[in-house]
């Protein structure tokens, strides 16, 4: 089970849920293509196929990964046992159980450290305890988060300077002090949580993951310097971490041609002019409801473009029967459009010629694969970092137009519906006339930039050689190794 004496083994343990697993997949396979690098991933059960089918259908260096399988101790946490993904468990009254479940995963991981002893653990935000748990073998301890640049230095901005206190409502907007551009938000797109005075579970977890951080040895971050070199240093320099961008990670993930290249809608795809489809795809854990979906179904329909639109079939809509397309949509819309119910091969999609741009809930996978494709985006956040990175497309890189999202939630409520009005206002600007036009072409020089950085001598591979560099020559009994660099 150990490494080989001149190995290097690097242990990946990612959160149980597809915004963290695919990119942590992905990120094993760039460490794993390197010379004298050994890669373990650690989940559990339920999960490992996620992993699995992709590493076993595979030739290449993704065969040399190895699993190592935890217990999920979901009933010791009061959870039904079988769920075992944050997908799953969305709703309230699940998601602090889920987190308590997680958090007893500790137990496990020190038996593992002590008897694997690996060079390095790169260990999920939602972690918190895996700093500690690594320190006690003197393994170095990576987080890895799956937030932009950006998004990790609003973030913290928010946390330190409270900038939501300022203003009396919070329909309010308020600036986001000390970042490079002038970013504003209102206290609805920020967590309800964050803004409480009183102590929360949400924000005691939140302080452990930022404790947990800052004694680590540092963070991997899924983007690349050339997109938000102003983030990328103020994240380093003025909020004093340590930290190795190596992304976008997604354009490493060959195997995925092979496995799904007959895909019905690629080839459906193919009959399309260039820059015509419109995609629509809100990740793995937003579920909306059923007037949410009429609303995008009745513009969609009045703007008549072309798109492919997925939709969860875990949806409580869809699991419901309820009616969320208008009558005769789908006769109405053969042949212009396609509605996909379940999982999309996403990053195929938004590679394929045809797609024009793409309307996302902002989840930074989604943000960072559409960049790459070079696709401009409708920008529609719900939850978690996404009205961070919202602001990323629309104001900073200028690719993306909003759709209107006021209210940071969980589940998308009727009171904050996005009515048609908005999304076809949306679409059309997205897609119709000069300001478009530009919006594309800049769209079309961030891929190119994206494509730059992860090939030989780019920015992106040199950050993994310099880390891998840096974890061989890594002195367990050196004291001053934590990321703290002012
Ligand atoms: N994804 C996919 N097909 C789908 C839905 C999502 O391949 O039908 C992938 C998507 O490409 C991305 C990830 O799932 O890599 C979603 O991550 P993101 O951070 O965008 O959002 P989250 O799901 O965490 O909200």
């Amino acid at each position: 089970m150990g490494a080989k004496p001149e190995e290097l083994h690097i242990v990946f343990f990612p959160f149980m849920a597809h915004g963290h697993m695919i990119p942590t997949l992905d990120i094993a396979r760039l460490f794993a293509a390197r010379n004298k690098v050994k890669v373990t991933i650690i989940t559990t059960p339920l999960n490992v196929s996620t992993f699995s089918k992709v590493i076993q259908s595979s030739k290449g260096i993704e065969a040399s990964i190895n699993i190592e399988i935890f217990r999920f101790p979901a009933r010791e946490a009061g959870l039904a046992e079988g769920l075992e993904n944050m997908e799953q468990v969305m709703r309230p009254e699940f998601i602090n159980k889920f987190f308590k479940a997680a958090d007893l995963l500790s137990e496990q991981l020190e038996q593992y450290l002590e008897k694997v002893r690996p060079n390095c653990l790169v260990a999920d935000m939602f972690f918190p305890w895996a700093t500690d748990c690594a320190a006690k073998f003197n393994i170095p301890r990576l987080v890895f988060h799956g937030f932009s640049y950006f998004s990790l230095c609003a973030q913290e901005i928010i946390r330190l300077h409270e900038p939501f206190k300022n203003v009396s409502s919070d329909q309010q907007t308020f600036l986001l002090p000390s970042l490079p551009h002038e970013i504003q938000l209102t206290g609805l797109q920020i967590s309800e949580d964050l803004r409480k005075s009183d102590e929360t579970e949400f924000k005691r977890r939140m302080d452990k993951i930022k404790e947990s951080e800052l004694e680590s040895y540092g963070v991997i971050v899924n983007s690349f310097y050339e997109l938000e070199p102003d983030y990328a240093n103020f994240f380093r320099k003025e909020l004093g971490r340590r930290s190795w961008n190596i992304g976008p990670v997604s354009l490493s993930n060959k195997s995925k041609e092979e496995s799904i290249d007959e895909h019905e809608c690629l080839k459906w795809l193919s009959s399309k002019k260039p820059n015509s489809v419109i995609y629509i795809c809100f990740g793995s854990t937003v579920s909306f409801i059923a007037p949410q979906l009429h609303e995008i179904a009745v513009a969609l329909e009045i703007t008549g473009q072309e798109f492919i639109w997925v939709v969860r079939n875990n949806a409580d809509n869809i699991r419901k029967n309820e009616e969320w397309l208008p009558p005769g949509f789908e006769q109405r819309t053969e042949g212009k459009g396609l509605i996909i119910r379940g999982w999309a091969p996403q990053v195929l999609i938004l590679e394929h010629e045809a797609i024009g741009a793409f309307v996302t809930h902002c989840g930074w996978n989604s943000t960072l694969e559409g960049i790459s494709a070079g696709v401009p985006m409708v920008t529609w956040p719900i939850f978690a970092d996404q009205f961070y990175n919202e602001k990323l497309v629309t104001q900073i890189l200028k690719t993306g137009v909003p759709v209107g999202a006021k209210k940071w939630s969980r589940i998308p409520s009727i009171e904050y519906l996005i009515n048609q009005d908005a999304i076809q206002k949306a679409l059309t600007e997205i897609m119709v006339g000069k300001e478009a036009e530009e919006r594309r072409n800049r769209a079309k020089k961030l891929k190119e930039m994206a494509w730059k950085a992860v090939e030989e001598g780019g920015s992106s591979q040199s950050e993994i050689t310099t880390l891998i560099k840096e974890l061989r020559s890594y002195d367990p009994f050196k004291k001053n190794n934590s990321m703290l660099t002012v």
